[in-house]
């Protein structure tokens, strides 16, 4: 689509993706006018998207040009962390940089760079192409990116080999909707009407999650669960589904391993028990067992905020495991949805020619410790791209203090001066997804998408592929051949793909391309476990070695005396992670249950302190009366400025992990709350 006004041919309306880090991937459409994009709304070529889009992403224009944009390459002239720079060229910004890791490499100590990146876009020509090639090539450390949907990958990994999920759409064919630690009406929106025209058709609907969310509200169900109990909860499930005769013995025998194994770990879990580390009713729990049990066609939507906790990554695979026992797989709209970022054969990372890459790994949930030289390795150049770890990393006390270390060159890379880049020693200004090409996938929505350019970029921000090509030949490691740009790193990346050529064929049409050509596969119909045999394997043995307690082996909860209540921080309709944070500067609120805020005095708008042995964030109380007592809440992605002593909810939680995939533990944070002055 590119449809130019004949009465000014500067003002037109052209096609784009969204690569941020949201399961929709939808399809836009992008108004310019004079060079500028001026709004953004919806297309049908994702027909997912349905031509509407999250108000979010219609705000970008005034991320795109607003007073936060990085416009120029900078370098430092204040001290970490003031945000003061002077102008520099590409050349000597990029120089320094290059300097910078030759005399590194050159010494045997490439480990000591630590690039840094996570999810502000989601494409395939922004990270994990020539990035990869340049920072494999010094020996760099590499970075295990765990801050989401590491647990849950690992569980969906084990189990199934990452079989795609149900697409949203067969949603409608669903007698019974579970929604697992997710709230489509704040992220990933595209789902909801699909679960309202079901509702519309009869189905029932239940909704795990300890906020009475909007879905929440109306469910036939609504389990508000404490924060890392849903692994207690999905047990005593699998318990009475075996004990009462409702599993699929059948299909298990023909379809699963460590069926009785499984079966003896989910033994313990009586509704009583359950019901009481999760501070819900046991009858709840049997209404929802029943209910599953007796439907079909049921279907899970697993989120990700039943990962966040120690317990995280048996939490997703005993919920994962409900379709396998209870014998919900091949009808349409029947089985689980998790993510589908790999439901494409796409290997960006060989297509890039990155080398193998055998140096230390950095948890980057740990970001603070490795910085801190606590892990016993050392870091002197962290070069961030497509994250604000200052904001969004656990124990963020301890990622400010690394980040403040006058010995350690930090490069960032980003569109606007996040709350990272303000410690950046050389600041490069990178292009949006709006001003540059890119190969946009789904992780909900099964697609690909290829955007051009909408709009020239703002001042000289560059693309991401570009800028690691162009270090990796002042750096001394480009090869003849390495591809660069755009055009070759998609060409790369299709042509070592089974389905290039038929996806290739879709693109260059202005379509989306879907995996194996279908939108909507049927699980065990369509698509099958790939994983040996094809058999859903309910205790991974990889992943059993990797717990601490075994998999499926519960950790009670944090809590203390001095630090009782649960704070959570979830996705909000502001926020994408922390991506456009930039645009929300008023002052954030905890949310708080009346019952808890009486009990300590405090009253609507008051001020107060929450705080444990990690830090304080000092902010106002607000009342909310849809959490559950005990538990508090302050948003995900908030930057700095939201609270009184920029500190954010990161600034709370504690860098334990999770019991497998090394995932970040956000909502094992426990805290206290007291008003502050009269
Ligand atoms: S953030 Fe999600 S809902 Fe919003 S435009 Fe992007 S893909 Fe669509």
């Amino acid at each position: 689509m590119a449809a130019t006004n004949p009465e000014s041919p500067s003002t037109f309306r052209t096609a784009s993706a969204c690569p941020l880090d949201c399961p929709d991937a939808c399809s836009l459409e992008v108004s310019v006018e004079g060079g500028r994009i001026v709004s953004i709304g919806g297309s049908r070529v994702n027909p997912l998207t349905e031509g509407y889009i999250c108000a979010k992403v219609r705000r970008f224009p005034e991320h795109l040009y607003g007073p936060d944009r990085v416009r120029v390459p900078q370098i430092r002239t204040g001290k970490k962390g003031e945000g003061q720079f002077r102008r520099a060229s590409w050349e000597q910004a990029l120089d320094v940089i290059a300097a910078r890791m030759r005399q590194l490499a050159s010494r045997g100590h490439g480990d000591r760079i630590l690039p840094f990146s996570y999810g502000g876009s989601n494409g395939y020509l922004s990270q994990d192409t020539t990035d990869a090639r340049l920072f494999s090539r010094l020996g760099a450390s590499r970075l295990a990116r765990t801050v989401c949907a590491a647990p849950s990958g690992a569980a969906a990994d084990g189990l199934y080999g990452k079989m795609p999920g149900v697409a949203f759409p067969d949603y409608v064919h669903a007698r019974l909707i579970v929604l697992w630690g997710v709230n489509p009406s704040v992220s990933g929106i595209h789902l909801v009407p699909h679960i309202l025209e079901a509702r519309r058709r009869g189905a029932k609907l239940v909704v795990i999650d300890p906020r009475r969310t909007r879905l929440a509200a109306q469910a036939d169900v609504h389990l508000p669960v404490r924060p890392g109990s849903d692994l207690a909860v999905a047990l005593a499930l699998h318990r009475w589904i075996f004990e009462s005769g409702a599993a699929d013995e059948t299909f298990l025998a023909e379809h699963a391993t460590g069926v009785d194994e499984f079966r003896r770990r989910a033994a313990s879990w009586t509704f009583a028990r359950a019901a009481e580390v999760a501070g819900v009713s046991a009858g709840d729990l049997e209404k929802f067992a029943r209910l599953y049990a007796e439907t079909e066609p049921a279907v899970v939507r697993c989120g990700w905020g039943l990962e966040r906790n120690r317990n995280g990554g048996s939490a997703v695979a005993a919920v994962l495991a409900l379709p396998a026992v209870a014998g919900k797989f091949g009808v349409r709209g029947g089985g689980y949805t998790m993510s589908n970022s790999k439901a494409f054969d796409l290997d960006a990372l060989s297509a890039a020619r990155a080398d193998a890459w055998t140096t230390r790994e950095v948890n980057m949930n740990r970001l603070g410790s490795a910085l801190l030289g606590e892990d016993g390795g050392r870091v002197e150049l962290l070069f961030v791209y497509n994250s604000n770890p200052a904001a969004t990393i656990p124990d963020q006390g301890k990622v400010l203090r690394g980040l403040s270390r006058e010995d350690l060159f930090t490069v960032v890379f980003d569109p606007v001066l996040t709350d990272t880049a303000r410690y950046a020693d050389v600041l490069l200004p990178a292009a949006t997804f709006l001003e540059r090409e890119e190969l946009s996938r789904g992780y909900g929505a099964l697609v690909l998408q290829r955007a051009r350019p909408a709009a020239e970029p703002v001042g000289e921000s560059r693309p991401n592929h570009e800028v690691f090509a162009d270090l990796c030949r002042r750096a001394g490691v480009a090869r003849d051949g390495d591809p660069e740009t755009a055009e070759e790193l998609t060409r790369s990346i299709l042509d070592a793909s089974r389905e290039g050529q038929a996806i290739e064929a879709r693109l260059s049409q202005g379509a989306a391309a879907f995996p194996g050509g279908n939108p909507a596969p049927v699980q065990f119909v369509d698509v099958f476990p790939r994983t040996p045999g094809a058999k859903v394997r309910l205790v991974p043995e990889e992943l059993d070695a990797a717990a601490p307690e075994g998999l499926y082996g519960f950790r009670p909860d944090p809590a203390t005396a001095a630090f009782p209540l649960a704070l959570i921080s979830p996705a909000t309709d502001r926020t994408i992670s922390s991506t456009l944070g930039d645009l929300h500067r008023g002052p954030v609120p905890l949310e708080i249950h009346p019952q808890d805020a009486r009990r300590r005095g405090i009253s609507d708008g008051d001020a107060v302190r929450v705080f444990n042995e990690r830090g304080e964030v000092l902010c106002r109380a607000r009342s909310n009366a849809t959490l559950p007592v005990g538990v508090v809440l302050l948003p995900k992605g908030l930057w700095r400025h939201a609270t009184e002593n920029r500190a954010t909810a990161t600034a709370l939680v504690p860098d334990s992990l999770t019991d497998i995939g090394g995932g970040a533990c956000f909502n094992d944070a426990r805290v206290e709350v007291e008003r502050r002055g009269p």
